[in-house]
């Protein structure tokens, strides 16, 4: 099996959120299996490369592309997959790829991937490889397809390939102001493009690829099934209505090597199963990082999250402030993004002095140490095509809460009290209301700390490793 795989975040190289776990996993997994993989990234200048060894691949040096009517140089370095003697190929462009983060607002985000997209061809070419399958991943990568079709269509050696691609968040398309689709070098490949789109004065990446790509894919068998209807389609459900036979989802898969409770560096102290008290002891470590006074038998809720409107955090403004008046109970929140939601943390951490951390920011040692440490973890998201921290808080025993849609509703059971099965709280509607009930249901269930501990037994008994779910990809690739 041949693979060519393209993403524009691969942790921990390149990473802004689940997509550069997801990518990195799933190489990972394929390169253990024997796959013939190629994986290609752009080589950011803020790429976490230090302690690497990367070095330029000789014959993949001083190229061009024509891009936006002239000739675009590149180059390509190469580094392993971290754990692997797996190599991935960086895309060398400074003209494109030198900029403060790895996403970039200068209004030349569709030449930085299509370069991406070009890049990727140009190089199985001299590789002399034909991959059977073209895995892309969002709409970084969606123009592909289109490419193969036009660009590239004279080279036989793409003849057997097909493409797949995988829509990790349809909130984000690649839209562009349609006078730029001269500059990506589609020549008459034009009229594949999305007619109406264009008429309306847009040129969409991720709409080529849904229309391009022999088969599609993301994250959740729920969230396939969520964007075929208007709630959760973006504008794009008609189209994916009409590509519902070549769309599927699978559930991503978690690195156990990084997060794992019995063998994690970053928290003070490693637990299992067999010894939950040690979860208690990062309790009282993390409070006191946090510097949050413990109390035994107070229950202590974390969240680790991208601050925007997907994450559902509107639902605290009115549930959370009245919970933390009545119960008692400490929530530590890490995360960072729109303002108003800093906001509210931080009103809401100088309301609840005692009570509150909002730690506005980045950090995977305190992620892991807040997995680690809280009693509940909170996931409230109005969508969330698969979500990483539910399966790591269940692996952590830390029970999640979580709205039923796409990948939380794939991967978490509502607990039942009276049968002891279930492995986390569930609530449906996206309304305050909803949340409080299953917050005051958490709280409940925590009293009883017998029962408690099987909740959380079941929790950390899950499975979501990529030895499950990477042979879903396998097939899916054989069928395709
Ligand atoms: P999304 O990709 O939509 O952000 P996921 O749940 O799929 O959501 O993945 C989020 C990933 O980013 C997880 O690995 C999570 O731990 C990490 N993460 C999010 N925010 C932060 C933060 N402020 N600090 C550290 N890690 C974070």
């Amino acid at each position: 099996m041949k693979v060519c795989l393209l993403s524009s975040e691969l942790g921990p190289f390149a990473k802004t959120g689940g997509l550069g776990d997801a990518v990195a996993g799933l190489a990972r997994f394929l390169a253990g299996q024997g796959v013939d993989l190629r994986v290609f990234l752009p080589f950011y200048s803020s790429a976490r490369l230090a302690g690497r060894t990367v070095v330029p691949v000789e014959f993949l040096q001083g190229l061009t592309t024509e891009l936006a009517g002239r000739a675009v140089r590149y180059g390509v370095h190469t580094t392993a997959l971290p754990g692997t003697a797996q190599p991935i190929y960086l895309v060398h462009c400074p003209a494109l790829y030198d900029r403060r983060g790895i996403y970039d607002d200068r209004g030349d985000e569709h030449l930085r991937f299509a370069l991406l997209c070009r890049a990727a061809i140009e190089c199985c070419q001299r590789m002399g490889f034909g991959p059977d399958v073209f895995h892309l991943n969002d709409w970084h990568t969606a123009l592909v397809p289109l490419y193969l079709r036009t660009a590239y269509g004279w080279d036989e050696l793409f003849a057997g390939s097909r493409t797949l691609l995988t829509i990790h968040n349809l909130g984000y398309q690649g839209i562009f102001p349609a006078r730029e689709v001269d500059a990506l070098g589609l020549g008459p490949a034009r009229a594949l493009l999305h007619q109406e789109d264009l008429a309306r004065g847009r040129l969409s990446f991720m709409t080529a690829g849904i229309l391009h790509a022999s088969h599609l894919s993301t994250v959740s068998p729920t969230h396939a099934r969520e964007i075929l209807t208007p709630n959760y389609g973006f504008g794009l459900d008609p189209l994916l209505r009409a590509r519902a036979d070549h769309l599927v989802g699978i559930v991503n898969g978690v690195d156990y090597g990084e997060w794992d409770p019995a063998a994690d560096e970053l928290i003070a102290h490693p637990y299992s199963t067999a010894d939950l008290e040690g979860k208690e002891w990062n309790k009282k470590a993390l409070l006191e990082e946090v510097g949050l006074p413990y109390e035994p038998g107070v229950p202590l809720f974390g969240v680790v999250s991208r601050l925007t409107a997907q994450k559902g955090f509107d639902l605290f403004y009115d549930a959370i402030p009245e919970l933390l008046a009545r119960r008692p109970a400490r929530l530590v929140v890490l995360g960072s993004g729109e303002q108003r939601y800093e906001e509210f943390f931080h009103a809401l951490g100088r309301a609840f002095p005692g009570k509150v951390r909002f730690h506005c920011g980045f950090s995977n040692p305190l992620a892991h140490r807040i997995q680690a440490g809280s009693d509940m973890f909170l996931v409230p998201s109005r969508f969330e095509p698969c979500g990483l921290t539910q399966l790591y808080s269940l692996r952590y025993g830390t029970v999640p809460i979580v709205r039923r849609t796409g990948g939380l509703a794939d991967t978490v059971e509502l607990y039942d009290s009276a049968a002891g099965t279930g492995t986390g709280f569930v609530f449906d509607n996206f309304d305050s209301q909803a949340l409080r009930w299953a917050l005051d249901y958490a709280l409940d269930s925590y009293a009883d700390r017998a029962k408690w501990n099987g909740l959380v037994r079941n929790a950390m008994a899950q499975d979501f490793s990529w030895e499950r779910q990477g042979p879903h990809y396998l097939d899916l690739y054989r069928r395709i």
